[in-house]
């Protein structure tokens, strides 16, 4: 299998080249050359598969150039119900993604969480972060190299990518991250670490004095070369790949055939989670609906609605009580606009400098635009009242508690449930993390697994760092 760049403009390459990378050189993102598709008697054999031999059938389409054995093992290793055993399904940890089913609702419509937060950190993106430590440290060992992860985070990216790395040979992790800007729990997750290769840098100013400095430090080329740095941001494809797995796990849970359809909703950011859903709908997976919500940062929902792409700048973006979806700029959604373009890397290409340069643009007249519906993609978005509402609601009438971001889902997802059909919302973390909306929503602290009880008292390991690039740069070359 062979990735090009969405703007068309840079050479092919195989799945081990683009790994460890980010964009194309030509600025775009990487896509399969196409899409694997899958038949639904090869869906149905594979019914009885376990999560990491799911994932090896699908990975294995993607991944031709790390010998099949090898391969395996990293996924085994990776899926392991001694890894994803912190939800609140874990009694059916071996699922990995159990289904939590909610109940019927509208016209005898079935409702489910698609429990993706089982993981170390209790977020979704645990899914794929944890493969790609295994695949990283694996691939760097094959080439005797090492890499230095530079990231900035305010809050769940950073944790995932801390505890997808710890102790991993041949990586470390310098994370940037606002000082007493995150949760305590989110703080006590990353800070608590004690492994050597792990370092956190707590910066005094907000999340985007941390983004501008990773950015800074990544421009400055003889630096990045010098010290082999890397990054493990959502534009990566590995993450997006290992995100589409769950897609097929939840649809084979929910459905008896393959001829059934069913639908997803995904609380979405940047564009990441549900890319990873019309990647798996592209490759036959009988998906109905894909329905996008947004919280107040509606950029997206805009989208969808009305053809019109006009991004925000950071300065205007709202803080919400959704934080890891407050985004004006959605990284991965140029690989949507390359499909829905009908893989034209020339256009695409013009309409992404059009972002750059007006913040923008609009597809409103265009024929692709009027094709949309194809796809699958609906959308809707939702306001704080709107998830303390949804908290409560789902609280009283389940006896579920459900996090922030799963709650823009819900709420939106239930203005798209068709009559007798399956809906399923991505639960994208878990309640805990966003402790204090919690606490407004249910006039109750959020429950904590067990495992988690009293993290916020272990000793931290962490350096205070001021707003200035070469600090940064000079504290990177001390500890390498
Ligand atoms: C990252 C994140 C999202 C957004 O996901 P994208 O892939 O960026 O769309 C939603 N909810 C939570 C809890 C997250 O951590």
């Amino acid at each position: 299998m062979l990735y090009q760049s969405t703007r068309g403009n840079s050479p092919q390459a195989s799945f081990s080249e683009i790994l460890l990378g980010g964009l194309a050189s030509d600025g775009g993102l990487y896509l399969p050359i196409e899409y694997p598709q899958i038949t639904a008697v090869q869906l149905n054999s594979w019914r009885q598969l376990s999560y990491a031999d799911l994932a090896f059938e699908i990975i294995q389409l993607y991944c031709d150039d790390i010998p099949a054995n090898d391969l395996k093992g990293l996924i085994k290793k990776t899926y392991t119900s001694a890894v994803y055993c912190n939800g609140r399904s874990a009694d059916r940890a071996d699922d990995i993604t159990p289904i939590h089913w909610l109940g019927l609702e509208g016209e005898q419509s079935r409702l489910g969480l698609l429990s993706l937060s089982n993981g170390p950190t209790l977020a979704f993106k645990d899914m794929a972060m944890q493969l790609l430590g295994n695949l990283f440290e694996y691939t760097l060992a094959k080439a005797k190299q090492d890499l230095n992860i530079l990231g900035a985070t305010s809050g769940d990216t950073g944790s995932a990518a801390e505890y997808a790395m710890r102790s991993k040979k041949g990586i470390r992790v310098f994370m940037l991250s606002p000082r007493g800007k995150m949760s305590a729990f989110q703080s006590a997750q990353m800070y608590s670490l004690q492994d050597a290769n792990i370092f956190n840098l707590a910066v005094e100013g907000v999340f985007d004095d941390c983004q501008d400095m990773v950015k800074a430090v990544s421009n400055d080329l003889s630096f990045k070369a010098a010290n082999r740095i890397g990054t493990v941001n959502s534009i990566n494809w590995g993450r997006v790949m290992a995100q589409v797995i769950y897609y097929f796990k939840g649809y084979l849970l929910a459905t008896q055939s393959s001829s059934e359809k069913i639908s997803f909703t995904v609380p979405s950011g940047n564009f990441g989670n549900i890319c990873a859903g019309h990647i798996a709908r592209m490759m036959g997976l009988p998906i109905d609906q894909l329905v996008l919500a947004t919280n107040e940062n509606d950029v997206l929902d805009e989208f969808f609605k009305s053809g019109i792409y006009r991004t925000r700048k950071s300065s205007e973006t709202l803080h919400t009580s959704s934080p890891s979806m407050d985004i004006s700029k959605a990284s991965n959604f140029e690989r949507f606009i390359f499909d829905l373009l009908g893989k034209d890397g020339k256009r695409t290409a013009a309409l992404f400098k059009q972002v750059e340069t007006e913040g923008g643009f609009d597809l409103s007249k265009d024929p692709a635009f009027q094709r949309i519906s194809e796809f699958g993609f609906r959308s809707g978005s939702s306001s704080h009242q709107n998830r303390l509402e949804t908290i409560r609601d789902i609280d009283r009438r389940y006896g579920v508690m459900i996090d922030t971001h799963t709650a823009d889902g819900v709420k939106v997802a239930r203005e798209f449930l068709k009559p007798h059909s399956t809906m399923l919302v991505l639960e994208t973390a878990l309640p805990i993390k966003f402790g204090a909306t919690i606490q407004e929503a249910l006039g109750r602290p959020a429950d904590c697994p067990t495992a988690f009880e009293g993290i916020e008292r272990l000793p931290q390991r962490v350096v205070n760092m001021p707003v200035d690039v070469k600090k940064i740069q000079d504290f990177i070359e001390e500890h390498i």
